[in-house]
């Protein structure tokens, strides 16, 4: 067979990606007869694709390339690895020094008593474990009928068995008999949409306290967890109203249930603080942590988990592992992230220059006759595209038909961003600087304008 490689034709590598690669959340025979756009190289917060465009990325990637792509100590830090101990597990009485100093840095950089690390190769596994872990403490604890985990309508939590039935996506629940038994859930807090004529504030209490009346109605003594993202991601960067947290965690401690928050998104930077939960005020007991934990350049998750909850599993023979749970190439390159990241200061970066200088842009945006509104905390914005303006309602079109037109748009000018039915997102790389925010912004601009127009031809606004 002809190598293949970036030196073929697009349209032949694209014909062998349609032959014999099944994209993940995607309709592949769409995809098929469009070709998928293939990207060769990448550096800093550029992606370059076979025809030599030179795309700027909106999106870090999956929100997980924090430091920006192509990054020299990384590649060293996975060689030097892969070169004096590429691979060992540690299910049977091992553990090896890239997993034990990533937990150990884990664990200084986590809040509270959040000190333990049980890694995964994903965010969605690292949500599994959670599941078996928040059931299996409680029975540890001798109240083995607490079992039900309560989740959020759109929320997020991955692709696996488990972790779609902790995401509240009704199109990923029709595919697989999902949600398993077990869990529930209860509304978003996505004023925007579903507030009404209610205040954000009182809105965000109401939908806060949809999470008691759902445990009075299970009963107390059945649930065993509350699980969310601090800010909903790919259900469309929804922010919560000031008012929702709070009440959540007053009610999470008023029923002794525990609390897992969904850092995925949120964690290593995003927000402007190490972890979403800082930024918001939460205690979780359990944390979900991926993507930025090796800026993406290496398959990698876990848990961490506080002190109380890894005492009590430490107590029992815990069935359960994945043969890449600390895989040692992975932690060396998340811990040469987490040294970059700290070192060149990104948090800071994001708080105190990127943040502010993105702000004064995307809030501008909130002018522009297609948009409803825009919402950013740290690097991760979303805004709402709107049939009326000054209206917050949805388009008569299929929901996310607006959207698409203007991802395609935003695709055609060179820049990458997401959108979720019909907002759209962007969670650039965290060390974006501001000239690079300039562009980013020029080109989404130019795409909305686009997009307007496109919209109005088709009769969709
Ligand atoms: N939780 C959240 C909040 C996520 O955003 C994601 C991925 N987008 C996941 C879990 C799943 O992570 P992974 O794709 O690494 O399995």
């Amino acid at each position: 067979m002809r190598p293949i490689t970036n030196h073929l034709p697009t349209a032949e590598l694209q014909a062998l990606d349609a032959a014999h690669h099944m994209h993940p959340f995607t309709t592949n025979d769409k995809l098929a007869k469009k070709g998928a756009r293939i990207i060769t190289q990448a550096k800093g917060v550029w992606l370059k694709d076979s025809e030599g465009e030179e795309i700027i990325d909106g999106m870090a990637g999956l929100w997980c390339v924090n430091i920006g792509y192509a990054r020299e100590e990384i590649a060293e830090a996975a060689a030097r690895q892969i070169r004096e101990l590429p691979y060992y597990n540690t299910f049977f009485q091992t553990s090896h020094v890239p997993a034990i100093a990533l937990a150990a840095r884990i664990a200084e950089l986590a809040p509270g008593d959040l000190n333990h690390v049980f890694f995964a190769g994903s965010g969605s596994e690292a949500n599994d474990t959670n599941i078996r872990l928040a059931r299996h403490y409680w029975t540890l604890k001798e109240q083995p009928q607490r079992q039900v985990i309560i989740a959020r309508k759109n929320g997020y939590h991955g692709s696996t068995m488990g972790g779609a039935s902790l995401g509240g996506m009704v199109s990923m629940h029709e595919q697989g008999m999902l949600p398993i038994p077990g869990i529930v859930h209860i509304d978003q807090p996505y004023w925007y949409l579903e507030g009404g004529e209610m205040t954000p504030e009182d809105f965000g209490l109401a939908r806060a306290r949809a999470l008691e009346d759902k445990i009075l109605e299970i009963g107390p003594e059945k649930v065993a967890a509350f699980i969310a993202e601090p800010i909903q991601g790919a259900g469309g960067v929804i922010v919560p109203p000031a008012s929702y947290w709070p009440e959540i965690q007053r009610i999470v401690d008023k029923y002794g249930i525990l609390l897992i928050a969904d850092e995925v998104i949120t964690g290593f930077g995003r927000t402007g603080n190490w972890f979403g939960s800082q930024t918001f005020g939460i205690r979780p007991h359990i944390m979900t942590i991926a993507k930025g934990l090796s800026s993406g350049y290496a398959p990698i998750g876990g848990s961490i988990v506080c002190d109380e909850v890894a005492a009590t599993i430490a107590s029992d023979e815990f069935n359960h592992g994945y043969t890449y749970s600390g895989h040692p190439v992975a932690a060396a390159i998340a811990l040469e992230n987490l040294r970059i990241m700290e070192e060149e200061g990104v948090v800071e970066h994001v708080r105190d220059v990127a943040h502010p200088y993105l702000a004064e842009r995307w809030h501008a945006l909130g002018d522009h006759p297609l948009v409803g509104e825009t919402s950013l905390v740290g690097l991760m914005g979303s805004l709402a595209l709107t049939p009326v303006k000054g209206e917050r309602v949805r388009f008569a079109s299929e929901a996310g038909t607006a959207g698409f037109i203007t991802r395609e748009r935003c695709f055609a000018n060179n820049v990458i961003m997401r959108h979720v039915y019909d907002r759209m997102i962007i969670a650039p790389p965290l060390v974006i600087t501001p000239a690079e925010i300039d562009i980013l912004m020029d080109r989404a601009t130019k795409a909305l304008d686009e997009a307007y127009v496109q919209l109005k031809a088709e009769g969709l606004l």
